[in-house]
């Protein structure tokens, strides 16, 4: 295959721009003039002609969840979903669609669209009556229970917070129907299991809306038992159309030994496309939730929820010492560390596991990740470069909605409130940047988050609008390598994709138009094309034609 006609964005070493690519055996074997790729053709070559499209590198996503996004597609979705009205009327319509199963399950409501991030069990009780309910928060942080719910799982105003996880109650003491963190578990385990072939079936829906918005590589962010058999089993039936690294599920509840199990299945994941030599670990929970974990205290919102009352730094789950032990442990299996930590406790504490572990094991190419880093205190920030630990960012939480102005900023104060989302000045301070989605917490579109990382303004934000915190805005060129590169270096291949170049996999994407000869503003609307892995063609978008006007298929 060769293609010219346009503008080709290479984002390789020099960031170069290239008239032409030629295309074999799945890997690029030329990257030049147009010249020097149509000197390429032959008899079999297909000419693909952009016509004045670009050609980037595909997408590689570093955090995502694609079997719960792609299962949650098919249960009660509450997604984008702005205000409780909305909210409720979704969840009717859901009650009345799924009499026939036992329990109302789903997922995907903002928190935003409740004052204080608190709704509550009797507005779900009025709807579903005596069936059993649970909705899971679009961050997956907090579930809202309907009192029918609470009963089966027998919690009451007696009923204790669990290790790392909190009963929200009212001034009285009473249940409010709301469970974060841990505190999920005691209703989750009476939830009937999603069966082996909806988390297949999540998955494939999963693929199909990657592919369709250019990612052919990713990391999967939370990948429990269930979760790694359903990629092996689509794996093992011809299904998985993209390069996939399992970040497989630590138990915080148990301690290192644990590590032998991880092992086993790294070991057992054999098919081909999969992998699975990470670990992933929960350092903390979210700052809306007052979950995250903070080096100094939460501040106090007046007339809240009673436990408001004391001062709370949020909820480490690990002890120092119990997570220096584990990481110690994972890394010495030479298992790649990925750890969500959004409060700057759990920053910190994430930086010192990996330090303590690089001192015990010696160095080696480990490759940890944070994932979120939403509050980095400015001490840690040159911590990241010094340890080789990347950050690894979802661009599109950086700007100031709801999530910020109303939960986040007044509890943090104005000092820490500066210190959000700090991703320019990670990268300053040398970090390296990988950028993930987390889908279904958020759209798994790359561009949508390359233009928030550019303008720190909400998506639709006409130009001009101020940006948040502007000092930590991204150019266009460290967004794009984040979701491309910076992917690929998570996913270790770096080698072999995250950049147009000679040797590398034809892992491309076309874009309507060239980001960078477009207002920064509408970048999120540019539409893809054709999504090639490998040379092979996993995505292509109605009407559009490879130049030739031949529909024959790239081989
Ligand atoms: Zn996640």
């Amino acid at each position: 295959m060769v293609i010219t006609g346009g503008p080709i964005i290479t984002l390789d070493d020099d960031r170069r721009r290239v008239e032409g690519v030629a295309i074999r055996d799945g890997r690029l074997v030329i990257v030049g003039t147009a010249d020097e790729a149509r000197a390429a053709i032959g008899p079999q070559t297909l000419v693909v002609d952009l016509a004045g499209r670009a050609l980037l590198p595909a997408f590689h996503d570093a955090h995502v969840h694609p079997v719960s996004a792609g299962v949650e597609l098919g249960q009660c979705n509450l997604n984008d979903l702005p205000t409780a009205d909305a909210v409720l009327t979704a969840v009717a319509r859901c009650v009345d669609a799924q009499r026939d199963r036992p329990w109302l399950i789903g997922g995907g409501f903002v928190l935003t669209a409740f004052p204080g991030g608190a709704p509550h069990r009797r507005d779900l009780d009025r709807l579903t009556g005596s069936r059993p309910a649970a909705l899971s928060s679009s961050d997956g942080h907090t579930w809202w229970v309907n009192s029918a719910a609470l009963r089966l799982a027998g919690i009451t105003r007696t009923t204790p917070d669990p290790p790392a996880g909190r009963i929200e109650r009212d001034r009285s003491g009473e249940p409010t129907g709301v469970l974060r963190e841990s505190a999920t578990g005691l209703v989750g385990r009476h939830v009937p299991p999603t069966s082996p072939a909806e988390h297949e079936a999540g998955l494939r829906r999963a693929l199909v809306a990657m592919h369709q918005v250019g990612i052919v590589s990713f990391q999967e962010a939370n990948a429990s038992t269930d979760i790694v058999a359903a990629y092996r089993a689509v794996a093992r039936a011809g299904g998985l159309t993209a390069r996939v690294r399992l970040s497989l599920s630590v138990d915080p509840t148990r301690g290192p030994d644990q590590v032998d199990d991880l092992v086993a299945v790294r070991k057992a994941v054999v098919e081909p496309g999969l992998t699975a030599g990470t670990a992933k670990i929960f350092l903390d929970g979210v700052i809306e939730a007052a979950t995250a974990a903070l080096v100094d205290p939460y501040v106090p919102l007046p007339g809240h929820d009673a436990h408001e009352a004391t001062p709370t730094n949020g909820l480490a789950t690990f002890s120092d010492d119990a997570l220096t032990a584990l990481v110690t442990r994972l890394d010495r299996e030479g298992f790649q560390v990925h750890m969500h930590a959004i409060g700057d406790r759990a920053v910190r504490q994430g930086l010192d596991a990996i330090e303590a572990a690089a001192r015990a094991n010696g160095p080696r190419d480990r490759r940890a990740h944070l994932a979120h880093v939403q509050l980095v205190a400015p001490a840690d920030r040159a911590r990241f470069a010094a340890l080789g630990v990347a950050a690894n960012i979802q661009a599109l939480w950086a700007f100031a909605d709801p999530f910020i102005t109303d939960l986040t900023e007044p509890r943090l104060g104005p000092v820490r409130s500066g210190w959000l989302y700090p991703f320019a000045s990670l990268k300053r301070a040398g970090a390296r940047l990988v950028g993930g989605s987390d889908w279904s917490v958020t759209s798994v579109n790359p561009l949508h988050a390359i233009q928030v990382a550019v303008t720190r303004t909400p998506l639709t934000a006409p130009s001009g609008t101020p940006s948040w915190l502007p000092d930590e805005r991204l150019d266009l060129t460290t967004a794009l390598e984040a979701y491309t590169r910076g992917g690929a270096w998570a996913n270790v291949e770096d080698d072999r994709s995250g950049s147009i170049a000679v040797g590398r996999f034809a892992d491309l994407v076309v874009l309507e138009r060239d980001p960078y000869a477009v207002p920064i503003s509408t970048v999120h609307t540019l539409q893809v094309l054709w999504t090639l892995k490998e040379g092979r063609e996993v995505f292509r978008a109605p009407g559009f034609r490879t130049g030739d006007g031949s529909a024959r298929k790239p081989s």
